[in-house]
């Protein structure tokens, strides 16, 4: 069994200047012209490291590639000019042996590779020996299990400075955000390894540069450790990702209103005060749990009444009154419609599951007992 996977705090990297570290620069660069007018406003907005993609993952292939090598220097040169650190995605060890020898200073491997182990892996070899920081994009796929193992693969390496960034998960049946954000993936990494850098690129999650501030802020009230942000001169004649870019300017503007909140305070009425509401909240999910515990219990008996009846399990009209009913109820609470619309789909997906797999109970006692209902 290897060394368990055992992450660096961000306060131990040399760059490290405070919460939050604040990573942003163009989607892609583009021209020396554009890094450079780039790489000169974000230097004075005191952001640590200078991101630039040169070969760009993209979904369709007449989309803007990167410009490939050639962007290394321009990279590089932009930082230097301007004493920034910089970084880039890489996605094959041939990537990783170019920003090595053009002295890139941190690497980056994206959603579509993190969703590979054989690439992950082939990545972390390349690495062997290598003191570079790699920070590691969450899989476009919600698998938790997934990012943690592109971590661990470069970590037994001997990758030690390690960083996750979150840029939410492709998942169709969400509008808002062009990445669904999952919080409770982050949250559940985080609560593993405490430890670990954990970064919000709200830009992904976004898709549009008017949801950024948004996302960002939501991200330091969950105390993150700072923030990868896509920023471009000129936004709109961006060759990718033009929606969600920032100008510098916008940047700005989101980092002077940016609430940097504690994790703890030292005020002991508001303690005492969280924990009495925290207590309360502690009784509510024990209400909600046995609830939720009696409705897949009359889940299951209506599942074995179907069963006996030779009826299926989903009806379609059934489910369409459920959301119908469910999302009006929900409206006259206050509750968040797309929160409505995903808890009845884990309810729903939950009761039918139920609803087949109950062996508890015979049929011939389900027979039985809906006889007695039936004359009763
Ligand atoms: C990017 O940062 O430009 C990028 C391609 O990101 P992701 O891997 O999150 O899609
Ligand atoms: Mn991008």
């Amino acid at each position: 069994m290897a060394a368990p996977f055992q992450p660096v705090p961000l306060s131990a990297f040399q760059i490290f200047a405070g919460r939050p570290f604040i990573i942003s620069g163009p989607c892609g660069v583009e021209s020396e012209e554009q890094i450079f007018a780039i790489a000169k406003e974000l230097k004075k907005l005191r952001v640590h490291l200078l991101r630039g993609g040169i070969w760009k993952p993209r979904t369709r292939p007449d989309s803007f590639q990167g410009i490939g090598s050639v962007g290394l220097t321009l990279l590089k040169n932009a930082g230097k000019a301007f004493d920034i650190p910089v970084t880039v995605e890489v996605a094959n060890p041939k990537h990783v042996e170019e920003a090595l020898k053009a002295g890139i200073d941190f690497l980056w491997i994206g959603a579509r590779t993190t969703v590979n182990p054989f690439l992950v892996q082939e990545i972390a070899n390349s690495l062997r020996g290598v003191d570079i920081p790699v920070m590691v994009k969450n899989p476009v796929n919600p698998d938790l299990d997934l990012w943690i193992g592109a971590l661990e693969r470069l970590n037994r390496i001997g990758v030690k400075k390690l960083i996750a960034i979150h840029r939410g998960f492709s998942i169709s049946d969400n509008s808002r955000y062009r990445n669904s954000p999952n919080w409770q993936i982050p949250i559940e990494l985080k609560r593993r390894f405490p430890d670990l850098p954990l970064i919000c690129d709200p830009s992904h999650i976004s898709g549009t540069s008017k949801l950024v501030p948004t996302i960002a802020q939501y991200a330091m009230d969950l105390n993150y450790d700072g923030l990868m942000i896509e920023t471009h001169t000129d936004p709109e004649h961006a060759l990718s990702d033009r929606e969600q870019q920032l100008t510098p300017k916008e940047l700005k503007i989101l980092l002077e209103n940016l609430v940097i909140r504690n994790p703890s305070v030292d005020d002991l009425f508001l303690k005492n005060l969280l924990v009495e509401l925290r207590s309360r909240i502690d009784e509510v999910d024990e209400r909600i749990l046995s609830l939720m515990s009696e409705r897949m219990a009359i889940a299951r008996d209506i599942g074995q009444y179907k069963r006996v009846h030779n009826m299926t399990i989903l009806q379609v009209e059934r489910w369409d009154e459920i959301l119908r009913t469910r999302l009006q109820s929900g409206e006259i609470k206050e509750l968040d419609r797309e929160f409505i619309i995903q808890l009845y789909a884990i309810i729903h997906d939950e009761s039918i599951r139920q609803q087949t797999y109950d062996e508890s109970k015979s049929e011939k006692k389900y027979k039985s007992e809906y006889s007695k209902l039936k004359t009763s």
